[in-house]
């Protein structure tokens, strides 16, 4: 396997995937959106609430939230040793306490944990007129997508296999370079060409090899090498959730290798 890294930030990442199968770069891309737990808001305590919001509609508003955390400080309730009643390694307290006239942003909730605290200070809540006043306290839980839309932190994951160009010589009526939607190919001396660079942002459409009438371009794909692109809630770093999806496919292969050792 080989990667080469196109983008990396905080939040996005777009790398080349290598001498891999079909398979296992589906089941990146399925790691990456559901299987990774991350925090999120699971309960509420609600004593008082005179918002115009139901307090069902707070508490979804509330369990949106991306919350960044150390995970590995984290078990998953079920996992607990506390058998899921809450205990300070399954869970984290939170709070918010505020009055009208203002709008309540993810940035007033204050978080019993410093290492547990929204991924964006900036989210809304709600807006709070005269007098309206909301009191809470917040619970959040590790999770996964699996089990809630809250717990998921890879919010695009995707792929397409290296696209492969050939340019025969022709006579560069420039058909092709008109219906490409992704503006990469160029007439050349000869024939139509693209640059090395751009070579991966062809969506391989074929609509160019349905535009020439000389049969000059053969669009095709590489079957072991993917595009890969994903982005993050903010819960985590797209560093750490690549490496996370990796350790989540290799804990359920070594899972499975120990079952099948038992047969
Ligand atoms: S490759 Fe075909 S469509 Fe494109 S410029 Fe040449 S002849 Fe025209
Ligand atoms: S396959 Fe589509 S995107 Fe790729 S070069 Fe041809 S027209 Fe452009
Ligand atoms: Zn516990």
């Amino acid at each position: 396997m080989d990667i080469d890294i196109l983008e990396l930030s905080e939040r996005k990442a777009r790398f080349i995937l290598s001498d891999v199968s079909v398979s296992f770069a589906n089941a990146l891309r399925r790691s990456i959106l559901a299987e990774v737990p991350v925090m999120a808001i699971d309960e509420i305590n609600i004593y008082d609430n005179t918002s115009v919001l139901f307090d069902e509609q707070l508490s979804l508003r509330m369990g949106l939230i991306p919350l960044k955390a150390d995970t590995k400080n984290f078990t998953l309730p079920e996992e607990c040793t506390c058998e899921g009643k809450g205990c300070p390694t399954c869970q984290v307290s939170m709070t918010l306490s505020a009055e009208g006239p203002k709008v309540v942003y993810s940035g007033d909730i204050v978080s019993s944990d410093p290492g547990v605290c929204p991924a964006d200070a900036t989210i809304p809540i709600v807006e709070l007129k005269e007098k309206h006043k909301v009191v809470l306290e917040a619970i959040a839980k590790l999770g996964t997508y699996r089990k809630h839309a809250k717990w998921q932190v890879g919010t695009v994951s995707g792929y397409k296999n290296v696209p492969i160009l050939t340019f025969k010589e022709c006579d560069l009526c420039g058909e092709c370079v008109k219906v490409c939607p992704r503006n990469i190919l160029k007439p050349g001396k000869n024939k139509v060409m693209v640059e090395e660079s751009d070579k991966i942002e062809c969506s391989l459409c074929k609509l160019c090899e349905e535009a020439c009438e000389m049969d000059a371009i053969s669009v095709d794909y590489d079957p072991e090498a993917f595009v890969m692109v994903f982005e993050t809630s903010g819960a985590m770093t797209a560093a750490e959730l690549a490496v996370e999806a990796a350790n989540s496919i290799k804990g359920r292969a070594q899972k499975m290798g120990e079952i099948l050792d038992t047969l």
